[in-house]
């Protein structure tokens, strides 16, 4: 049915999310150029990536994928995927991640993955939870299943955005309960959220899993805030 995704294609272009040029039917969400330049975090930056967590709780490994840099252009992707009713875009970032992880042995000794979970009333009023699709990316690739509900939210924290460091950590406190510690005990998970930044609310979020049973966590997002915002 090629010449139906032409004739898709030819009344609604889509558009590249980062530099708005129109889309092949082989491209999806970027154009090659952009796909080919995609931000991806350097060696140089991978124990950064861990040394969030140092002193504030016990995790296994934690990576990201890409940089969250301000004013770059693909932050826009990142935008999409959470505010934009485009969740899919994760999805598929997390698969392209996903090949690189395995290569590397990230996935190795992990039982589960778990998104962290949005308050219901966050997630009613997005529709989605863009944590659930970076798990899927992830699982689709890996064959690692899924594991959701295990931990829940519940309050909706204020926007961490434009907050202090302090204020940021202060904001996250409390607002986690693990609903089914059975599910995940004894099992080494992956905890996953979309942007990493001062990681207090997965900091918060691991330490209320490890509170309350016993298990080993690892963490990825799908970026890094390189330029603390
Ligand atoms: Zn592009």
């Amino acid at each position: 049915m090629k010449w139906i995704s032409d004739l898709i294609d030819l009344i609604f272009p889509r558009h590249c999310l980062v530099c708005g040029e129109v889309l092949s039917r082989q491209e999806q969400d970027l154009c090659l150029d952009c796909l080919y330049k995609l931000p991806k975090i350097e060696k140089i930056h991978i124990d950064e990536i861990e040394k969030v967590f140092w002193g504030k709780c016990d995790i296994v490994s934690a990576m990201s994928y890409i940089y969250y840099r301000k004013e770059s252009p693909y932050n826009r992707l990142l935008h999409k995927m959470k505010y934009g009713n485009r969740p899919e875009v994760g999805r598929r970032l997390a698969m392209m991640a996903a090949e690189g992880l395995m290569q590397n042995g990230f996935f190795d000794g992990i039982d589960a993955i778990v998104p962290l979970p949005l308050s219901k009333k966050k997630h009613r009023q997005r529709g989605y939870n863009q944590s659930d699709y970076i798990a899927e990316g992830l699982s689709l690739k890996s064959g690692i299943p899924v594991i959701k509900d295990c931990v829940i939210r519940t309050k909706a924290n204020e926007t961490q955005t434009h907050k202090s460091r302090e204020e940021r950590w202060r904001n996250v406190e409390g607002i986690f309960s693990l609903a089914k510690p059975e599910a995940i005990e004894g099992k080494h998970i992956l905890l996953i959220d979309d942007i990493l930044t001062t990681g207090a609310t997965l900091t918060n979020c691991a330490i209320v899993i490890q509170q309350g049973c016993n298990c080993k966590i690892s963490i990825f997002t799908l970026a890094y805030t390189y330029n603390k915002i």
